[in-house]
């Protein structure tokens, strides 16, 4: 009896357990997105940046989905070259306070302009007490720092103080910033002192003596690539729509450290290939030509995008519209629109399509904003939007933006919306 019991129980819950399944079953645009997600922050990508070629590699399997989805291409393939400074870490780094190792990427961070240094150095303090009391603050600046490493709390306050110590005014050996949060960046120069962000919590109650040990491999002129396909408009095939998304993230720290940029920005891509298949079906054919750019070096200062602008394949002023999307992951709050009151109609009919199809729970509206490869566009007179999803995970430049913990759970109603709104664009 008691095992009929626990038999039928089973059963119940097995129906239920299938049934919530089913519901939370997603179509095919959520489908494809997810493969697109898991393999662009897979190691084999190694953060998409320039340990190990991550960018080059991401650009090559973006390259041969535009190929199978069967986007034509301006020349010969699907990129456009270009070159910059990058400044990198190939080899492991390490900290010890204390001689306690901490974690790269999780407890501290080798700030992107960082040059090769190593050492074992006292730990002087610089926080804001002792920068608030001018005497003693002009006595400590006296003091020789060559060999000390001067630890600063950083506060976030623009005080010239705090900027002259995080920029080594002082000469010490390296410079320590404390954070809340650890946000990676990039540079395209190498500077002359590292700067080591630790988190506030990674830190020992008494930190007396810091090792570190920091290779950076700085190069010059590392070639990388925006991959650009498109689909011919049938009416207006020199009449253009961009969609766009950057597909390099910050790559590696260190041989085992990489930052899978889930939602910075493999999500965007996935929502561009997403596009690409859609505008590829015979029964969606564009009037318009609609082009895909897969951007390159927007981590480094929107490089690919800038690029492109001043390098045009074809006259910027026939381009009706550019539709960028980076950070396309959640939308648990609907999204955000830069350059929305810039286009304010366009914007409105966007909002309009929303309301209408009830979508996603909000289209808001934002100014001008050089945050992504929308600006480089609008900037030069094209009419441009940047879209980007809110709410949920808040993991950015770190090392927790992962595709297990995206949701992608908006993405299947803001690709209708685009497709929707893209069909307007078309009229
Ligand atoms: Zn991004």
């Amino acid at each position: 009896m008691r095992i009929k019991i626990l038999l039928l129980l089973l059963l119940f819950y097995s129906a239920i357990f299938s049934l919530s399944a089913q519901e939370i079953t997603k179509g095919e645009v959520y489908a494809y997105a997810r493969k697109i997600v898991d393999t662009l922050t897979s190691e084999s990508m190694h953060g998409r940046g320039y340990v190990n070629c991550g960018d080059s590699i991401a650009a090559n399997y973006l390259k041969n989905e535009f190929s199978k989805i069967g986007l034509k291409s301006f020349g010969d393939d699907y990129y456009q070259k270009l070159s910059f400074g990058i400044n990198t870490f190939p080899e492991n780094v390490s900290v010890q306070i204390n001689g306690k190792e901490l974690s790269p990427g999780k407890d501290f961070l080798i700030y992107a302009y960082s040059p090769t240094s190593r050492g074992t150095c006292k730990i002087v303090f610089a926080d804001d007490q002792l920068i608030e009391n001018k005497k003693k603050y002009r006595k400590f600046l006296k003091t020789d720092f060559k060999d000390k490493v001067v630890l600063v709390t950083d506060t976030g306050k623009q005080t010239k103080e705090l900027n002259d110590l995080l920029g080594n005014s002082i000469h010490a050996k390296a410079i320590v910033s404390l954070k809340d949060k650890l946000t990676w960046s990039m540079s395209q120069t190498a500077n002359d002192f590292p700067l080591i962000e630790i988190l506030r919590t990674s830190l020992l109650v008494n930190p007396k003596e810091i090792t570190f040990d920091i290779t950076n491999k700085f190069i010059p002129k590392h070639v990388s690539q925006n991959v650009i396909g498109f689909v011919q408009g049938s009416v207006y095939p020199d009449s253009f729509i961009i969609y766009s998304a950057h597909y390099d993230h910050l790559g590696q720290m260190g041989k085992d450290v990489y930052f899978p940029g889930a939602n910075d920005n493999a999500s965007g891509c996935a929502m561009l290939l997403n596009l690409a298949n859609h505008y590829s079906q015979p029964e969606n054919k564009p009037r318009c030509s609609v082009v895909f750019i897969a951007f390159c070096g927007e981590e480094v200062g929107l490089l690919g995008s800038k690029y492109f602008t001043d390098n045009p394949i074809f006259p910027l002023r026939n381009i009706k519209f550019v539709f960028n999307m980076d950070i396309m992951g959640t939308g648990e709050e609907g999204i955000t629109v830069v350059n929305g009151s810039i286009y304010k109609s366009e914007f409105d009919l966007l909002k309009e399509i929303n309301l209408t199809n009830a979508f996603i729970k909000d289209v808001e509206i934002r100014g001008k904003s050089a945050n992504s490869d929308h600006y480089h566009f609008s900037e030069k007179g094209v009419k441009a939007f940047f879209i980007y999803t809110m709410g949920g995970i808040k993991a950015y430049h770190d090392i927790y933006d992962r595709p297990e913990t995206l949701p992608l759970n908006a993405f299947e109603n803001v690709f209708k919306l685009i497709t929707k709104f893209g069909e307007r664009l078309q009229q």
